[in-house]
Protein backbone atom coordinates (compact mmCIF):
# COMPACT_ATOMS: atom_id res chain seq x y z
CA UNK A 1 0.00 0.00 0.00
CA UNK A 2 2.71 2.43 1.23
CA UNK A 3 4.29 1.09 -1.83
CA UNK A 4 1.71 2.37 -4.23
CA UNK A 5 1.29 5.91 -2.72
CA UNK A 6 5.10 6.78 -3.29
CA UNK A 7 4.45 5.35 -6.61
CA UNK A 8 1.61 8.13 -7.07
CA UNK A 9 3.44 10.63 -5.53
CA UNK A 10 5.84 9.92 -7.76
CA UNK A 11 4.11 10.35 -11.21
CA UNK A 12 2.50 13.37 -10.27
CA UNK A 13 5.52 15.30 -9.82
CA UNK A 14 6.92 13.55 -13.24
CA UNK A 15 3.62 14.74 -14.79
CA UNK A 16 3.98 18.57 -13.46
CA UNK A 17 8.02 18.11 -14.27
CA UNK A 18 6.49 17.61 -18.03
CA UNK A 19 4.40 20.46 -18.33
CA UNK A 20 5.84 24.43 -18.96
CA UNK A 21 6.88 25.97 -16.06
CA UNK A 22 5.34 29.23 -17.67
CA UNK A 23 1.90 27.96 -17.68
CA UNK A 24 2.03 27.69 -13.59
CA UNK A 25 3.40 30.17 -12.44
CA UNK A 26 1.75 33.90 -12.52
CA UNK A 27 5.19 35.81 -13.10
CA UNK A 28 6.34 34.14 -15.44
CA UNK A 29 3.17 34.10 -17.59
CA UNK A 30 3.37 37.91 -17.35
CA UNK A 31 7.24 37.69 -18.82
CA UNK A 32 5.81 35.61 -21.36
CA UNK A 33 3.42 37.99 -22.36
CA UNK A 34 5.81 40.81 -22.18
CA UNK A 35 8.09 38.98 -24.66
CA UNK A 36 5.25 38.30 -26.86
CA UNK A 37 3.70 42.23 -26.94
CA UNK A 38 7.71 42.93 -27.23
CA UNK A 39 7.94 40.97 -30.38
CA UNK A 40 4.95 42.12 -31.73
CA UNK A 41 5.81 46.06 -31.23
CA UNK A 42 9.13 45.15 -33.00
CA UNK A 43 7.17 43.30 -35.88
CA UNK A 44 4.96 46.70 -36.06
CA UNK A 45 7.82 49.00 -36.30
CA UNK A 46 8.93 47.54 -39.55
CA UNK A 47 5.66 46.47 -41.11
CA UNK A 48 5.04 48.47 -44.67
CA UNK A 49 1.33 50.33 -44.74
CA UNK A 50 -0.13 47.33 -46.54
CA UNK A 51 1.39 44.81 -44.09
CA UNK A 52 -0.16 47.67 -40.99
CA UNK A 53 -3.54 47.11 -43.00
CA UNK A 54 -4.35 43.77 -43.85
CA UNK A 55 -3.34 43.19 -39.66
CA UNK A 56 -6.20 46.46 -38.52
CA UNK A 57 -8.49 44.18 -41.52
CA UNK A 58 -8.14 41.16 -39.83
CA UNK A 59 -8.36 42.23 -36.19
CA UNK A 60 -11.36 44.39 -37.03
CA UNK A 61 -13.13 40.95 -38.40
CA UNK A 62 -12.08 39.17 -35.79
CA UNK A 63 -13.25 41.33 -33.03
CA UNK A 64 -16.41 41.76 -35.57
CA UNK A 65 -16.48 37.92 -35.01
CA UNK A 66 -16.32 37.75 -31.26
CA UNK A 67 -18.84 40.55 -30.79
CA UNK A 68 -21.30 38.26 -32.90
CA UNK A 69 -20.65 35.72 -31.13
CA UNK A 70 -20.92 37.12 -27.34
CA UNK A 71 -24.10 36.78 -25.37
CA UNK A 72 -25.82 40.47 -23.47
CA UNK A 73 -24.22 38.99 -20.77
CA UNK A 74 -20.90 38.96 -21.64
CA UNK A 75 -20.71 42.13 -23.33
CA UNK A 76 -22.02 43.31 -20.08
CA UNK A 77 -19.53 41.60 -18.03
CA UNK A 78 -16.76 43.06 -20.97
CA UNK A 79 -17.86 46.36 -21.13
CA UNK A 80 -18.33 46.81 -16.87
CA UNK A 81 -14.24 44.99 -17.14
CA UNK A 82 -13.19 47.71 -19.95
CA UNK A 83 -14.64 50.46 -17.70
CA UNK A 84 -13.05 49.53 -14.64
CA UNK A 85 -9.76 49.56 -15.97
CA UNK A 86 -10.04 52.69 -18.12
CA UNK A 87 -11.02 54.44 -14.84
CA UNK A 88 -7.78 53.51 -13.11
CA UNK A 89 -5.60 54.13 -15.84
CA UNK A 90 -7.24 57.78 -16.02
CA UNK A 91 -6.51 58.01 -12.43
CA UNK A 92 -2.70 57.17 -12.50
CA UNK A 93 -2.58 59.54 -15.66
CA UNK A 94 0.07 62.40 -15.10
CA UNK A 95 -1.38 65.66 -16.52
CA UNK A 96 1.23 65.23 -19.60
CA UNK A 97 0.02 61.97 -20.35
CA UNK A 98 -3.51 63.39 -20.51
CA UNK A 99 -3.03 66.29 -22.82
CA UNK A 100 -1.01 63.86 -25.14
CA UNK A 101 -3.65 61.41 -24.95
CA UNK A 102 -6.19 63.65 -25.85
CA UNK A 103 -4.26 65.19 -28.17
CA UNK A 104 -3.73 61.77 -30.05
CA UNK A 105 -8.05 61.43 -29.36
CA UNK A 106 -8.46 64.41 -31.21
CA UNK A 107 -6.24 64.00 -33.89
CA UNK A 108 -7.42 60.72 -34.79
CA UNK A 109 -10.66 61.91 -34.26
CA UNK A 110 -10.10 64.59 -37.47
CA UNK A 111 -8.31 61.64 -39.54
CA UNK A 112 -11.18 59.81 -39.27
CA UNK A 113 -13.79 62.40 -39.46
CA UNK A 114 -11.87 63.70 -42.70
CA UNK A 115 -11.57 59.98 -44.79
CA UNK A 116 -15.56 59.05 -43.72
CA UNK A 117 -17.98 58.71 -46.36
CA UNK A 118 -21.08 60.69 -46.49
CA UNK A 119 -22.92 57.34 -45.97
CA UNK A 120 -20.95 56.95 -42.90
CA UNK A 121 -21.67 60.01 -41.76
CA UNK A 122 -25.01 59.86 -41.86
CA UNK A 123 -25.31 56.90 -40.39
CA UNK A 124 -22.83 58.58 -37.37
CA UNK A 125 -25.23 61.34 -37.50
CA UNK A 126 -28.40 59.22 -36.74
CA UNK A 127 -26.78 57.13 -33.82
CA UNK A 128 -25.37 59.84 -32.17
CA UNK A 129 -28.69 61.41 -32.23
CA UNK A 130 -30.77 58.27 -30.94
CA UNK A 131 -28.49 58.00 -28.64
CA UNK A 132 -28.43 61.35 -27.43
CA UNK A 133 -32.42 61.32 -27.72
CA UNK A 134 -32.61 58.01 -25.35
CA UNK A 135 -29.78 59.95 -22.98
CA UNK A 136 -32.44 63.27 -22.67
CA UNK A 137 -35.19 60.84 -22.50
CA UNK A 138 -34.06 59.12 -19.49
CA UNK A 139 -32.60 62.19 -17.58
CA UNK A 140 -33.85 63.37 -14.48
CA UNK A 141 -34.57 66.71 -13.54
CA UNK A 142 -31.99 67.21 -11.32
CA UNK A 143 -29.45 65.56 -13.53
CA UNK A 144 -30.84 67.94 -16.47
CA UNK A 145 -29.90 71.09 -14.51
CA UNK A 146 -26.52 70.02 -13.47
CA UNK A 147 -25.99 69.22 -17.40
CA UNK A 148 -27.53 72.82 -18.50
CA UNK A 149 -25.23 74.46 -15.65
CA UNK A 150 -22.24 72.89 -17.05
CA UNK A 151 -23.12 73.71 -20.49
CA UNK A 152 -23.32 76.93 -19.95
CA UNK A 153 -20.44 77.47 -17.89
CA UNK A 154 -18.34 75.80 -20.42
CA UNK A 155 -19.18 78.00 -22.82
CA UNK A 156 -19.10 81.14 -20.84
CA UNK A 157 -15.29 80.06 -20.59
CA UNK A 158 -14.76 79.46 -23.88
CA UNK A 159 -16.75 82.87 -25.32
CA UNK A 160 -14.60 84.73 -22.36
CA UNK A 161 -10.92 82.62 -24.04
CA UNK A 162 -12.07 83.56 -27.38
CA UNK A 163 -10.11 85.96 -29.57
CA UNK A 164 -11.50 88.15 -32.11
CA UNK A 165 -10.85 86.79 -35.18
CA UNK A 166 -12.09 83.54 -33.57
CA UNK A 167 -15.30 84.91 -32.93
CA UNK A 168 -15.82 86.94 -35.92
CA UNK A 169 -15.18 83.20 -37.84
CA UNK A 170 -17.45 81.86 -35.46
CA UNK A 171 -20.37 84.54 -36.02
CA UNK A 172 -19.86 84.43 -39.75
CA UNK A 173 -20.37 80.38 -39.77
CA UNK A 174 -23.12 80.62 -37.58
CA UNK A 175 -24.42 83.28 -39.35
CA UNK A 176 -23.97 81.10 -42.95
CA UNK A 177 -25.32 77.96 -41.31
CA UNK A 178 -28.48 79.90 -40.26
CA UNK A 179 -28.96 81.64 -43.36
CA UNK A 180 -29.06 78.20 -45.44
CA UNK A 181 -31.40 76.48 -42.73
CA UNK A 182 -33.81 79.48 -43.76
CA UNK A 183 -33.41 79.12 -46.96
CA UNK A 184 -34.35 75.60 -47.61
CA UNK A 185 -37.11 76.23 -44.91
CA UNK A 186 -40.88 75.06 -46.10
CA UNK A 187 -43.54 77.89 -45.60
CA UNK A 188 -45.23 75.82 -43.52
CA UNK A 189 -42.00 75.26 -40.84
CA UNK A 190 -41.67 79.01 -41.08
CA UNK A 191 -45.07 79.78 -40.37
CA UNK A 192 -44.39 77.15 -36.95
CA UNK A 193 -41.00 79.11 -36.26
CA UNK A 194 -42.79 82.04 -36.24
CA UNK A 195 -45.84 81.12 -34.37
CA UNK A 196 -43.37 79.90 -31.10
CA UNK A 197 -41.07 82.83 -31.48
CA UNK A 198 -43.86 84.83 -30.95
CA UNK A 199 -45.57 82.71 -28.50
CA UNK A 200 -42.14 82.55 -26.64
CA UNK A 201 -41.60 86.24 -26.59
CA UNK A 202 -44.97 87.06 -25.47
CA UNK A 203 -44.55 84.58 -22.70
CA UNK A 204 -41.43 86.09 -21.90
CA UNK A 205 -42.82 89.45 -21.96
CA UNK A 206 -45.58 88.54 -19.99
CA UNK A 207 -44.03 86.85 -17.18
CA UNK A 208 -40.73 89.70 -16.66
CA UNK A 209 -40.67 91.92 -13.62
CA UNK A 210 -41.02 95.63 -13.75
CA UNK A 211 -37.37 95.98 -13.51
CA UNK A 212 -36.77 93.25 -15.84
CA UNK A 213 -38.55 95.13 -18.39
CA UNK A 214 -36.89 98.75 -17.14
CA UNK A 215 -33.66 96.96 -17.78
CA UNK A 216 -34.91 95.09 -21.26
CA UNK A 217 -36.12 98.93 -22.39
CA UNK A 218 -33.08 100.76 -20.97
CA UNK A 219 -30.69 98.01 -22.99
CA UNK A 220 -32.45 98.54 -26.35
CA UNK A 221 -32.68 102.00 -26.42
CA UNK A 222 -28.77 102.56 -25.22
CA UNK A 223 -28.04 99.77 -28.54
CA UNK A 224 -30.22 101.86 -30.67
CA UNK A 225 -28.39 105.14 -29.79
CA UNK A 226 -24.73 103.67 -29.98
CA UNK A 227 -26.03 102.32 -33.56
CA UNK A 228 -27.19 105.38 -34.80
CA UNK A 229 -24.09 107.40 -33.49
CA UNK A 230 -21.65 104.79 -35.23
CA UNK A 231 -23.55 104.57 -38.69
CA UNK A 232 -22.27 105.09 -41.45
CA UNK A 233 -23.86 107.81 -44.37
CA UNK A 234 -24.50 104.21 -46.33
CA UNK A 235 -26.13 102.32 -43.41
CA UNK A 236 -28.01 105.60 -42.87
CA UNK A 237 -29.44 105.63 -46.08
CA UNK A 238 -30.36 102.19 -45.99
CA UNK A 239 -32.25 102.21 -42.59
CA UNK A 240 -34.17 105.07 -44.09
CA UNK A 241 -34.71 103.19 -47.14
CA UNK A 242 -35.93 100.27 -45.40
CA UNK A 243 -38.38 102.41 -43.20
CA UNK A 244 -39.70 104.39 -46.33
CA UNK A 245 -40.55 100.82 -47.63
CA UNK A 246 -42.21 99.94 -44.34
CA UNK A 247 -44.30 102.92 -44.59
CA UNK A 248 -45.17 102.30 -48.07
CA UNK A 249 -46.12 99.06 -47.16
CA UNK A 250 -48.19 100.14 -44.47
CA UNK A 251 -49.98 102.50 -46.31
CA UNK A 252 -51.02 100.43 -49.33
CA UNK A 253 -52.27 97.79 -46.49
CA UNK A 254 -54.12 101.09 -44.59
CA UNK A 255 -55.17 103.55 -47.08
CA UNK A 256 -54.83 107.10 -45.50
CA UNK A 257 -52.40 106.00 -43.15
CA UNK A 258 -50.12 108.94 -43.83
CA UNK A 259 -53.68 111.14 -42.52
CA UNK A 260 -54.06 112.53 -38.98
CA UNK A 261 -56.19 110.39 -36.46
CA UNK A 262 -59.45 111.93 -37.58
CA UNK A 263 -59.05 112.69 -40.98
CA UNK A 264 -58.74 108.13 -41.60
CA UNK A 265 -61.23 106.55 -43.22
CA UNK A 266 -61.58 103.94 -40.72
CA UNK A 267 -61.54 106.12 -37.48
CA UNK A 268 -64.43 108.39 -39.43
CA UNK A 269 -66.18 105.07 -40.38
CA UNK A 270 -66.17 104.11 -36.73
CA UNK A 271 -67.15 107.70 -35.01
CA UNK A 272 -70.35 107.77 -37.47
CA UNK A 273 -70.97 104.02 -35.91
CA UNK A 274 -70.32 105.20 -32.58
CA UNK A 275 -72.89 108.40 -33.16
CA UNK A 276 -75.63 106.13 -34.73
CA UNK A 277 -75.13 103.90 -31.46
CA UNK A 278 -75.27 106.61 -29.00
CA UNK A 279 -78.25 108.04 -31.26
CA UNK A 280 -80.62 104.71 -30.44
CA UNK A 281 -80.24 105.16 -26.52
CA UNK A 282 -83.49 106.28 -25.48
CA UNK A 283 -83.42 109.04 -22.97
CA UNK A 284 -86.88 109.09 -21.17
CA UNK A 285 -88.14 111.71 -18.68
CA UNK A 286 -89.78 110.74 -15.30
CA UNK A 287 -93.07 112.17 -14.90
CA UNK A 288 -92.65 111.61 -11.42
CA UNK A 289 -89.05 112.73 -10.03
CA UNK A 290 -88.69 114.24 -13.68
CA UNK A 291 -84.80 112.20 -13.82
CA UNK A 292 -83.59 112.17 -17.27
CA UNK A 293 -80.79 109.68 -18.02
CA UNK A 294 -80.00 107.17 -20.77
CA UNK A 295 -80.48 103.47 -19.45
CA UNK A 296 -82.75 104.26 -16.53
CA UNK A 297 -86.00 101.82 -16.56
CA UNK A 298 -89.53 102.56 -17.19
CA UNK A 299 -92.13 100.58 -15.85
CA UNK A 300 -94.53 99.08 -18.54
CA UNK A 301 -97.58 101.15 -19.01
CA UNK A 302 -96.77 104.32 -17.46
CA UNK A 303 -94.09 107.54 -17.25
CA UNK A 304 -92.62 106.85 -14.10
CA UNK A 305 -89.13 105.38 -13.54
CA UNK A 306 -89.02 101.92 -11.55
CA UNK A 307 -88.09 103.33 -8.37
CA UNK A 308 -91.38 105.80 -8.52
CA UNK A 309 -93.06 103.17 -9.58
CA UNK A 310 -92.37 101.15 -6.55
CA UNK A 311 -92.50 103.99 -4.12
CA UNK A 312 -96.23 103.50 -2.57
CA UNK A 313 -96.40 105.96 -0.19
CA UNK A 314 -98.15 109.25 -0.74
CA UNK A 315 -96.82 111.31 -1.42
CA UNK A 316 -94.00 109.93 -3.41
CA UNK A 317 -90.32 110.58 -2.01
CA UNK A 318 -88.68 112.66 -5.26
CA UNK A 319 -92.32 114.53 -6.37
CA UNK A 320 -93.25 117.77 -6.78
CA UNK A 321 -95.69 117.19 -3.90
CA UNK A 322 -92.51 116.14 -1.36
CA UNK A 323 -91.50 119.54 -2.65
CA UNK A 324 -88.33 118.00 -4.03
CA UNK A 325 -87.89 119.82 -7.39
CA UNK A 326 -85.51 122.48 -7.29
CA UNK A 327 -87.21 123.82 -10.70
CA UNK A 328 -85.95 125.29 -14.07
CA UNK A 329 -81.97 126.20 -13.46
CA UNK A 330 -81.65 129.82 -12.37
CA UNK A 331 -80.17 132.17 -15.45
CA UNK A 332 -76.63 132.31 -14.25
CA UNK A 333 -76.12 128.41 -14.80
CA UNK A 334 -77.85 128.05 -18.03
CA UNK A 335 -74.97 129.49 -19.84
CA UNK A 336 -72.00 127.57 -18.78
CA UNK A 337 -69.44 126.34 -20.70
CA UNK A 338 -69.51 122.18 -21.13
CA UNK A 339 -66.20 122.15 -18.42
CA UNK A 340 -68.47 124.28 -15.94
CA UNK A 341 -71.48 122.69 -16.64
CA UNK A 342 -69.39 119.30 -16.47
CA UNK A 343 -68.34 120.80 -12.58
CA UNK A 344 -72.24 121.63 -12.11
CA UNK A 345 -74.37 118.78 -12.78
CA UNK A 346 -74.14 114.83 -12.16
CA UNK A 347 -73.43 112.84 -15.59
CA UNK A 348 -72.87 109.13 -16.94
CA UNK A 349 -70.62 107.39 -18.66
CA UNK A 350 -71.59 105.80 -21.66
CA UNK A 351 -69.22 103.06 -23.51
CA UNK A 352 -70.11 101.31 -26.61
CA UNK A 353 -67.55 98.54 -28.46
CA UNK A 354 -67.20 98.70 -32.31
CA UNK A 355 -64.85 96.60 -33.35
CA UNK A 356 -62.78 96.13 -30.13
CA UNK A 357 -62.24 99.60 -29.60
CA UNK A 358 -64.06 101.47 -26.95
CA UNK A 359 -65.37 104.63 -27.35
CA UNK A 360 -66.56 106.67 -24.11
CA UNK A 361 -68.92 110.00 -24.00
CA UNK A 362 -70.25 111.92 -20.99
CA UNK A 363 -74.27 112.26 -20.61
CA UNK A 364 -75.46 115.19 -18.81
ZN1 LIG B 1 -88.88 108.72 -11.23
Amino acid sequence: MFNFLLKMEKEILDNNRKRPIELISAGNKRARLDRRNQKDRDRRKNESEEEKNIRLAKRRQRDRARRADETPQQRGAKLVKMSTQQQKRLTSETPEARDARLQQLSTSKKQHLATETSLERSSRLQKLSTSQKQRLAMETSEKKAYRLQKLSTSQKQRLAMETPEKKASRLQKLSTSQKQRLAMETPEKKASRMQNLTTSQKQHLATQTSEERAARLHKLSTLQKERLATETLEERTERLEILERSRAVRQATYPGAHLALLEQENVQKKMARFHQDMSLIECHTCSTCMEKFPGVKFSTHTSQCLRCSRDNITPKLYSAENNMHPGSAPPQLQVLYIIKLSLTISMTTIQTSINNNFFTTQYF
